[in-house]
């Protein structure tokens, strides 16, 4: 049977801060024909306004602890603010957009992650269940839905987590009703091959290559989690996984990453 064709846009915290990046995103993002999702980070916005609210952000490892008070500021901005604004941008532009976190319509089911080698993230959850029907749901209605880092347990707990992963997830369920396309937009043209080298984009990753590049250090930092979430996206049926940055997101170049 002939699957309609469903685009899911994964948008990261340094594009959303910027206000001009921002803008060209979600020109670029409503530009995009057929059927789609949006799915965004929040990254530093939280840590700042943590800040000025007298909060402390606790880091282990580079990731940061969410704590009660995390959960709180984390709850007001990516569900709040940040993900109201796109909203009222995009419908602005003509998109129908509808705001929502893993809470709503109980799309996005977690489970609060364990404690592991002796570190407790916090409140952050671990994706068990997307349900698709739901989304696909909206989305059949010509609704876009804008999902928020933020997933529930089911029992009255809502959770952060990260919005890599929930593309990746989302990706991955919808693959049984669509033909999924998912684009990790961020603000780099693509994977580099010398951080240092705008120019040095790797055309192509293949699944069994990713450990070889972490090795050698060529990717490092947030690219780990997020190539792997693209791996594990491919891995479960994805037809296309592509990295880049909002220029390339019509024309689609970048990294784009395979199985094998
Ligand atoms: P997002 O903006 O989507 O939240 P992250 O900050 O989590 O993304 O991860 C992207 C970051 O990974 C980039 O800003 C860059 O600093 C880093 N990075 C590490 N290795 C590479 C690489 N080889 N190519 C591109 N970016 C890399």
């Amino acid at each position: 049977m002939h699957k309609e064709s469903l685009t899911i846009v994964k948008v990261g915290g340094a594009v959303l801060e910027d206000p001009q990046q921002c803008s060209s995103l979600l020109d670029a993002f409503a530009a995009i024909e057929g059927k789609k999702i949006l799915v965004h980070g929040g990254g530093r916005t939280a840590s700042t306004i943590a800040s000025q609210l007298g909060i402390k952000t606790r880091m282990v490892d580079g990731r940061r602890i969410t704590d009660a008070d995390m959960l709180l500021v984390a709850a007001m901005v990516y569900g709040g603010l940040v993900n109201r604004n796109i909203v009222t941008w995009l419908q602005a532009l003509g998109v129908d957009a509808i705001g929502l976190t893993g809470a709503d319509m109980d799309i996005i089911r977690s489970h609060r992650r364990p404690v592991v080698n002796g570190i407790d993230y916090g409140y952050v959850g671990d994706i068990d269940h997307v349900d698709a029907d739901r989304l696909s749901m909206l989305i059949d209605k010509g609704v876009v839905p804008v999902v928020a880092p933020l997933t529930h347990d089911g029992c009255g707990q809502l959770l952060n987590t990260n919005a890599d992963t929930i593309a990746s997830e989302v990706a991955a369920a919808m693959v049984e009703i669509y033909d999924v396309h998912l684009v990790y937009v961020f603000e780099k043209a693509g994977v580099l091959g010398n951080p240092d080298d705008e120019a040095s984009v790797i055309p192509q990753i293949c699944a069994s290559e990713l450990d070889g590049l972490i090795a050698k250090g060529i990717v490092s930092g947030g690219m780990i989690p997020k190539l792997r979430m693209a791996v594990q996206a491919v891995e479960r049926g994805v037809e296309n996984v592509l990295i880049t940055n909002i220029s390339s997101l019509a024309t689609l170049d970048g990294t784009r990453i395979i199985a094998g």
